[in-house]
């Protein structure tokens, strides 16, 4: 959702302009404490306005200057090019089959993200996403609805279970697996993220294709399939497309061996009846990674809530790029890059984020309604500093040496790691 006062201020607003000079006065007003995030926008943009150097007049993509006022307009402290950071779901190709739809964002529509790939799918109920393999690992969040899973080791053990709103999944690269969209409501919708940059939807191993890109005699050879049978198997991928619905879970499991032929590897992960991880004034943080969830081996997950006004302090991670992925509400995120470069960009739900290895970072809730987003990492653990506790644990007169504060002042520093701050 737009901040109105904000859209209409842009929307009405003579000429737009990009701010290319940070005036001193610029940068004392980004420091003035107590202001809002939109009326600290406000202020950028009146300090824009004035400046005649960045004056504007002519054409404008108003929606987009609306839904990301801090891209166009960015704060006196932005510097620099730090590359792209931003992109949505929304921009990208939606490719929709009978039973559902897929999107993804790769590293094809976001360059610098070569570890992490997201894909947003929808299958109604009853339709599946076909029996299918792929080179990547692969992690899933439910976003809405209910699907059922099936995943098969290499010892022959299989795993069947069903996922609801806020569950996840992880199968590993090369174990073939199947979704199906579920009652009592019309199916699903997911978010899969892949721990490959140049992953696609697309092009992944479908049980379909196979058997029809195999000679008939070999199959009859192979699985005991006699001429009927083959003349009845797809001719064409599958991959989305409408079933009846399935019986229930423990007919499925009874029907497929029972116990003898179960898995002993837990691959879904209920996140919906998960303790907060942390929890302040400020929000809530869920973290899921190999340390509570032992298959997911390679993909590390943060679901942060942070109420309206909040910020997830100011932090970096050490052992990887960060993949975000906004569920809901409106927040900002600045990066900072070496040597004084930082980029401010505006998120909305359906938006992914990216945030380079190691690269300084916060987000602040700018809305009216909690913001819930997901920290995405190619890592077995979730890791983060705080700036905060980093400055804490150092001897006071080497913060004061560095950064000219009195010892008061860094005594009014949180010591401890908040994850979330309060607005
Ligand atoms: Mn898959
Ligand atoms: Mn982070």
């Amino acid at each position: 959702m737009i901040d109105k006062e904000k859209e209409s201020e842009l929307l009405e607003s003579p000429s737009r302009r990009s701010f290319l000079g940070a005036s001193s006065a610029a940068l004392a007003a980004a420091t003035f404490a107590g202001l809002t995030a939109s009326a600290q926008q406000r202020e950028n943009t009146r300090e824009a306005e004035s400046d005649h150097s960045s004056s504007d007049p002519g054409q404008e993509n108003m929606p987009l200057l609306a839904e990301n006022p801090d891209s166009n307009t960015p704060p006196p402290t932005d510097h620099g090019d730090i590359g792209p950071i931003w992109y949505s779901f929304d921009l990208a190709r939606k490719r929709v089959e009978e039973g559902g739809w897929t999107h993804q964002v790769t590293q094809r529509e976001l360059p610098p993200s070569t570890e992490l790939t997201g894909v947003n799918m929808r299958l109604t109920r009853g339709s599946f996403r076909e029996l299918h393999w792929h080179t990547a690992d692969e992690w899933a969040i439910m976003l809405n609805g209910n699907a059922r899973v099936t995943v098969l080791n290499p010892d022959g053990t299989i795993f069947i279970d069903d996922v609801s709103k806020g569950d996840l999944w992880f199968f590993p690269a090369g174990f073939p697996h199947s979704i199906q969209g579920l009652g009592p409501g019309d199916g699903c919708e997911f978010l899969l993220v892949f721990d490959e940059g140049m992953f696609s939807e697309d092009n992944t191993f479908l049980i379909s294709a196979w058997v029809a890109h195999t000679p008939p005699e070999i199959l009859t050879k192979n699985s005991n399939l006699d001429r009927s049978a083959i003349a009845r198997l797809p001719k064409d991928e599958l991959y989305i497309f409408p079933a009846d619905l399935p019986g229930s879970l423990a007919q499925d499991k009874a029907a497929v061996g029972g116990k003898s032929v179960e898995s002993s590897i837990q691959y879904t992960f209920k996140m919906s009846a998960m303790a907060p991880t942390v929890n302040t004034a400020g929000g809530e943080v869920r973290i899921v990674d190999s340390r509570n969830f032992p298959a997911s081996k390679s993909i590390a997950a943060a679901l942060v809530t942070l109420k309206p006004g909040g910020i997830r302090e100011l932090h970096w991670h050490p052992n990887a790029s960060e993949w975000q992925f906004y569920l809901a509400g409106k927040g900002r995120m600045t990066v900072f890059m070496p040597p004084t470069r930082a980029r401010t960009m505006d998120f909305n739900a359906n938006d992914v984020g990216y945030v380079p290895p190691v690269a300084g970072h916060y987000i602040e809730n700018t809305g009216n309604t909690d913001l819930v987003f997901l920290e995405m990492f190619k890592a077995d653990q979730y890791l983060d500093f705080s700036m905060n506790n980093w400055i804490r644990r150092l001897p006071p007169e080497m913060v004061t040496t560095h950064l000219n504060i009195d010892e008061a002042a860094i005594r009014k520093i949180p010591a401890e790691k908040q994850v979330v701050i309060a607005g």
